[in-house]
């Protein structure tokens, strides 16, 4: 469940940044000529890697280069076809087959694996109808994927988990059917100015511009009675290209499954928040569950959609609201009216997490986790094994390296999921069910999901900012042989919107890693635990519209995607390097004037918002006294004119500005403590005790959650980072700041900004004790 219907942010940068950007450039450069560098500059390669001694720099090198040798394309492929052979979704016999063979071959590469169980609340499919009973030709929905003769997986029927959501309340529903576009706020408030209400009406939404958990939210919100949410071939299907077999978009019948239990609530088993689902675990009864929609919901084709699109009359849906089925869009109510039927098996199922250990020689009791995960919603090739392929390859490469005399430092934990399409269920069960030691141990989690061709994506914790662009840098690009890092760098110049954006592109030390959300395996480990995540794959220049589907497949994998498996190789050198760079380095590659700098674009963001907040208020209510409204709108298609505002009183940032400029300050501090270190030599970083640095390094991302979490969602706690409550998957930064300013929750955005103000005034006093630690560990020397 990777965010592919996510649009990626693309930071925006002020001229502010720009000023601190490159005064964190003239600090990297003044690093690179400090004596010890001067030295050893021969070949660039032979700078020491962040948080590591010249000659351990050195050695770390020669190993590194030997572990992005070893993965093979061939095993890649030989891999993907096993693990999707049969449909896998949790509960199947192939799905457990499926995890003793990953443990098995983790086993077989010398790992110490177990596989470990939770027993999750799991619904699947007993009945599914959507017929069009009133209002135009009688019709009956298919809610099934055909079987292709090219494609040879496709048609083990008895095995496919039919087209459905998880976590949809069972309901059988007769109601004239609304279409609302995409179904997210706006879309409601522009239906409120049509006069459209979809109180007791089923609704009809497209794929796209939110997570699909939303739009039942929504729409039940709003006093909806059922949800449908179809794929619309202008975002997913033959607008965007040749439909699969020809091509690889979605064909007029191919569904997108997914899950829409409110996971930016609470992730993992709905029946056991907080807590790990073991046997004994107390339970929820279902229809306690908060995360389970409150209306019925089902996803269909556009095969599906398009008659019962058809079936409706009043307003004509134009401009945005129109989509790409060659017919005129309308929005009804009625006189299309649709009987909605769903009933689930409410069973409760085991979860196999995959979990395989190499023991730590110098410091066991740190953790280096990284994981993928192994169920697909059918027989996914894309959707998860291009992603677990790669943590297998590298799984291989460290057991070769251990039989050549490798030895890590720190333990590293390979893990494959289960449950993550349902409800990112094995990871956050595993997450709460280990909660304490993981708070006590895990240095950082590197996922990935899905893989393709094209650009190397980072996202992750900004504290790691700094790390993933060094590692990048020695990751080469297959088609064009630039490094990752160059080709992500060139593709943010002739992508970025502004002059300014170009001048960042071209010339801040590192390139900029988005923020974390939501949408795969790291949610529970960075988001409740407070564990510093890295989430990475390869993307952008694939056709894709097998998402969720029967035709995600070895077949459509072998002839749209990384056909030939280099970017999959590519995947396991790329993440590979990071977790044994992390498990190896003398003092961990934590960095904070990245994430100081990322803080203070956050704030001016905000600063922003409440300030077009503001004066969207301010206009629009003169506005309406000026009587824009009545005098623009068309008597035939009236506009009501929108509710006066009430005008926000002004927000008093200062807490969060004087937090964030003690953060700059602590953060220069630590820096300058390691530039210290480095110049003194090679020996200060090798041969001091650094265990006490390290272990407040461990703690850095812990610090920036609260034991009460965000307003009115405790299980998230992270006070950088969270999920959109009312988007999903997309990140929100500074979310209880934020969120309250989107919702013009005014006294709530001033109380939020105290808090967060606190969490980053203790993030810096860790960040100054750590300094200390570092100066006074390595002076001696
Ligand atoms: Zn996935």
């Amino acid at each position: 469940m990777p965010a592919r219907n996510v649009e990626r942010n693309s930071p925006r940068i002020s001229a502010r940044n720009l000023v601190r950007t490159s005064a964190a450039f003239a600090l990297a450069t003044s690093l690179a000529i400090s004596p010890l560098a001067t030295r050893i500059t021969a070949n660039a390669d032979d700078q020491p890697l962040l948080g590591y001694s010249a000659d351990n720099s050195r050695t770390e090198r020669q190993w590194e280069e030997k572990l992005r040798a070893i993965p093979s394309t061939d095993n890649l492929r030989a891999y993907m076809q096993h693990l999707t052979a049969h449909p896998h979704n949790v509960g199947t016999p192939y799905d457990k087959e499926y995890a003793e063979w990953i443990a098995a071959k983790f086993k077989e590469f010398g790992l110490d694996t177990h596989i470990e169980q939770f027993d999750v609340l799991y619904p699947t499919p007993k009945e599914r109808v959507v017929e069009l009973v009133e209002g135009g030709p009688k019709f009956t929905a298919k809610l099934q994927e055909p079987a292709l003769a090219q494609d040879p997986t496709s048609n083990q029927q008895n095995e496919q988990l039919p087209t459905y959501h998880a976590y949809s309340i069972d309901g059988d529903v007769t109601a004239p059917l609304v279409y609302v576009n995409y179904g997210i706020p706006e879309d409601y408030e522009q239906l409120d100015r049509m006069g459209v209400s979809v109180k007791g009406k089923i609704v009809i939404a497209r794929y796209y511009h939110s997570w699909r958990g939303i739009k039942p939210k929504v729409a039940a919100e709003h006093g909806a009675v059922g949800c449908l949410i179809y794929s619309d071939p202008h975002e997913d299907g033959f607008v965007q290209g040749e439909t699969f077999p020809q091509g690889a978009w979605r064909p007029k019948d191919g569904v997108q499954r997914g899950s829409v239990a409110d996971m930016p609530f609470y992730a993992g088993d709905p029946l056991t928040p907080g807590v790990g689902a073991t046997k004994d675990a107390k339970r929820l009864k279902v229809e306690e569950s908060p995360t389970i929609t409150k209306i019925p919901v089902l996803p269909i084709s556009y095969g599906d959609a398009q008659p019962l699109l058809a079936a409706l009359t009043g307003r004509v849906a134009t401009g945005e609201w129109h989509g790409g089925l060659g017919q005129t869009y309308r929005i009804g109510p009625g006189p299309a009216k649709v009987h909605l039927k769903v009933k689930s098996n409410w069973d409760i199922k085991p979860v196999y997490d995959v979990i395989a250990k190499i023991p730590g020689s110098s410091a066991p009791d740190e953790w280096v986790i990284r994981g993928n995960h192994h169920d697909a919603w059918v027989n996914g090739a894309e959707d998860p094994i291009s992603g677990m392929d790669a943590v297998i390859e590298e799984a291989r490469a460290m057991g070769e390296l251990l039989k050549q005399g490798w030895k890590p430092k720190r333990t590293i934990i390979f893990t494959a999921w289960d449950g993550e399409e349902p409800g990112l269920l094995g990871s956050t069960e595993y997450a709460e069910e280990h909660y304490d030691e993981l708070r006590k141990h895990a240095v950082a989690y590197i996922n990935s999901d899905t893989n393709g061709r094209g650009y190397l994506f980072i996202e992750g914790s900004h504290t790691l900012e700094k790390f993933t662009n060094e590692v990048s840098k020695d990751i080469t690009d297959p088609e064009t042989k630039l490094s990752a890092w160059k080709r992500d760098q060139l593709r943010e110049i002739a992508t970025a919107h502004s002059s300014e954006a170009r001048q960042e592109a071209r010339q801040r030390a590192d390139l900029r890693i988005a923020a974390l959300g939501s949408g795969s395996d790291y949610t529970a480990f960075l988001q409740h635990d407070g564990i510093a995540s890295v989430n990475l794959g390869f993307g952008g220049e694939d056709g894709g519209g097998i998402y969720h589907s029967i035709y995600d497949d070895f077949y459509w994998y072998t002839h749209f995607s990384d056909t030939d498996f280099v970017y999959g190789r590519a995947l396991a050198q790329a993440a590979g390097t990071m977790v044994m760079r992390l498990a190896d380095a003398d003092l961990l590659p934590f960095e904070f004037t990245n994430f100081s700098d990322t803080i203070q674009m956050y704030i001016k963001e905000l600063k922003a918002l409440a300030t077009k907040s503001r004066e969207d208020a301010l206009e629009r209510n003169r506005e309406l006294e000026e009587g824009v409204y009545s005098a623009t709108t068309d008597p035939k298609q009236p506009l009501a004119a929108p509710p006066a505002e009430t005008v926000p009183t002004y927000l008093n940032f200062a807490p969060l500005d004087n937090a964030a400029d003690t953060l700059s300050h602590s953060a220069a501090e630590y820096h300058k403590a390691y530039e210290h270190a480095i110049a003194n030599g090679n020996t200060a970083l090798a041969s001091a005790s650094l265990s006490e640095v390290n272990a407040l390094l461990i703690e850095s991302e812990r610090k920036l959650l609260t034991a009460e979490g965000l307003p009115n969602r405790p299980w998230f706690k992270h006070q950088i980072y969270a999920p959109g409550f009312y988007t999903g998957y997309a990140v929100k930064t500074i979310p209880a700041v934020r969120e309250a300013i989107e919702l013009k929750q005014w006294k709530q955005a001033d109380e939020a900004i105290e808090v967060v103000a606190k969490v980053l005034q203790s993030e810096s006093d860790l960040i100054n004790s750590a300094a200390a630690k570092l100066s006074a560990a390595t002076s001696s020397h």
